[in-house]
Parts: C-alpha cells; structure tokens; sequence
C-alpha cells in the first residue's frame, strides 16, 4: 500500500458480543452475556485506528443492547474523522425506536443495515415493515445491498443522504453458508464444503491488505479488540487493537508472504512459502470440510501469526512435510479443484 496503512478504505468492528438474541447460527457467541469491552477500552481501540479511515461498519452482537457506549463511540468517531467518515451500523433492528433513530440520525449514522432477516433469529423478520415505516418517516431511503460510494462521494459529505437496508443469513447467500465458528459450529448448521473458498468472497480475507488485482475495498475486522484479516477471524489474531496501532500491525502483516497469499484470498496457498504445498492444504480443507478449519490448523500447527515465522512443529513431525504426505492422502478425493 502506497500509504503505509495510514489510510484504510474500511474497518468492521464488532465492539461488543452483548445481545438481546441468542441465535443458533452466531459466529461469534454473542447473546446476553457475551463478551463485552470498557469504555476506556474502545476509546483506546478508535484511537489506534488509522488516521485517514473512508467507512466504518459497527456490529455485535447487539450494537443497540450497549447503547450508551455506542453513543459514545459514535461521538469519539465524529470528533476523530469528522464527517467524512462514513458510518455504517449493522444491528438486529429489535431494540430501535424512533426516538434512538433519531440520535443516531443526530450522531452522523449513514447506513443502518437490519440483518436479522432470516429463520435463525426469534423474530425472523417480523419487524421488517414497521422499522421500514419508521425509515421512512425520518426521511432514510432505501437501497438495497452495501451502497457503492465513488471516490467524490467519499471525498464529501455524505451525510445527507442516510440509507437502510435488509439481509439476513441463508444457506447459500450471504455468509456463504455459515462460518465454521463459534454457535453455527456447535449447532452442525456451518457450510461443510471444503472447495469453496470462503476467504476469496468479501468478509473473507481478500483485499484485506489492499488488492489492486481486484475491485473490493480494503477492508480489516476488528473482533472487540483482535485485528483479523477477515470476518471470521484468524485462530490467532493479527494484534490487539487496545494496545497496537492498526497501521503498524498492518505493516508487519504486509511482509509476510504468508499474509500476502491470505490478501489474494488464498488460504490453499499461504503455506507455500514455508514448504506446505497446496495440494496437502486442498485435500486437509476436504478433510476438515471447510477453508477456515484448515486455515485453523495452519495456525495452530505450522506457523505463528504473532512471530510471524513457522512453528517448530513441522520440524518434528516430517511426516507433515507435504511430499511426504502425498501417499497418504486418499486418492479418491479430487484435488484438482
Ligand atoms: S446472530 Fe446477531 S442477533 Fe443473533 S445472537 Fe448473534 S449478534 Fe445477536
Ligand atoms: S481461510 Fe483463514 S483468513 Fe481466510 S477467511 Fe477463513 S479464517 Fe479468514
């Protein structure tokens, strides 16, 4: 990146996994007593945020069940970036009222996504035409989909033209199928498909360092306080948000060849470099049935994300060096794909 991660087209933060639902399909086990942060927490997390920031999207959990920290936040981000930062918020829609819409309209919110359309929340949608009412009668248009801003648009003032929309989770959409994670896991309802490559789609970690190769936005997770390359989140994360600037820990990642392959979306590859040939990351991906549990088990077993450099392990198992293990993979599985 030309500018050294000072600048980032976009962050997703969730800064709290507290939530009015308890949903069976929740990456990331957010419900009433989900992990939550201080506010000299996410104080400390806006101000390790890079300098120049286009669009922010906050989520949970239940961005609304921790509203005056929100509130905070909302206020913090406006004092840092001013109005130039775009202000997506991603909530479940069931604790909006009128008088928090307009708070939130007053606080410079842009974007307010309901993303609790779908048969795993309680009210699969129910709310769906009364908060579209309410939308409308506070002068929210709607846009279907992420709204796509040009450069001019993110340039100026965007904050006349709030915007709202719906999606929610289904097998095939959206998510891809659920992430292999947190509550979708222990339920057995996550995408069970080892050739898709989740890490390629948005949320995945495509672009996550920047990707002129493609036309997606720059853009880095941040899990309460752990910096990811994607949504899901990495076994490890990248650093700790708290204690870490962002474009420093962004620096680090980008000389990592390791990371570089994750920035072209390619978890099948991002051993390479380290002996893991893709082959024997193809066939563990089938195995496990899933890209992110074979991404897991890289990070557990083959290399540090904090040192970035590969674990000892390798070196006393060889029957893991991949040429090896190429008799041992079941031949009837296709790996060509
Ligand atoms: S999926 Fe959304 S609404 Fe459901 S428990 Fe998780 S954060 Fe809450
Ligand atoms: S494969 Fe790894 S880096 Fe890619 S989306 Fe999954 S967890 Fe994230």
């Amino acid at each position: 990146m030309k500018n050294n991660f000072t600048h980032i087209e976009r962050i997703y933060w969730v800064f709290t996994q507290l939530c009015n639902d308890h949903c069976d399909h929740c990456y990331n086990d957010s419900g009433p007593y989900g992990a939550r942060m201080s506010e000299a927490e996410c104080m400390a997390v806006i101000d390790n945020m890079p300098d120049k920031l286009d669009r922010i999207s906050l989520s949970g959990g239940e961005p609304l069940a921790e509203r005056k920290l929100l509130y905070k936040i909302l206020d913090k981000l406006n004092a840092k970036y001013g109005k130039q930062l775009y202000i997506a918020l991603q909530f479940n829609g069931d604790l909006l009222t009128p008088k928090i819409l307009k708070i939130l309209l007053e606080k410079g919110v842009d974007r307010f996504s309901i993303a609790s359309i779908d048969r795993y929340h309680k009210k699969q949608g129910e709310r769906k035409e009364e908060l579209a009412t309410m939308f409308e009668a506070h002068g929210i248009e709607y846009i279907e989909g992420q709204p796509k801003l040009t450069r001019t648009e993110l340039e100026n003032d965007k904050r006349a033209h709030p915007t709202y929309g719906f999606f929610g989770a289904t097998e095939d959409m959206w998510l891809g199928g659920n992430w292999a994670r947190g509550r979708a896991m222990k339920h057995n309802i996550w995408k069970r498909d080892g050739l898709h490559n989740f890490c390629a789609i948005p949320s995945g970690a495509i672009a996550f360092l920047g990707n002129e190769e493609t036309d997606l936005t720059q853009e880095v997770s941040i899990q309460l306080w752990a910096i990811n390359p994607c949504c899901p989140g990495t076994k490890d994360p990248m650093g700790d948000a708290r204690v870490e600037k962002v474009f420093e820990v962004m620096r680090r990642m980008e000389k990592s060849k390791v990371m570089q392959m994750l920035n072209k979306g390619d978890a099948w590859k991002m051993g390479e470099s380290i002996g893991i040939t893709e082959e024997f990351a193809r066939a563990r991906s089938q195995e496990l049935e899933n890209v992110c549990l074979w991404c897991d088990e890289f990070f557990t077993k083959y290399f540090d994300m904090k040192k970035q450099e590969a674990k000892a392990y390798k070196a006393k198992h060889p029957e893991f060096i991949p040429r090896k293990m190429e008799n041992k993979i079941s031949i009837h599985r296709d790996l060509s794909n």
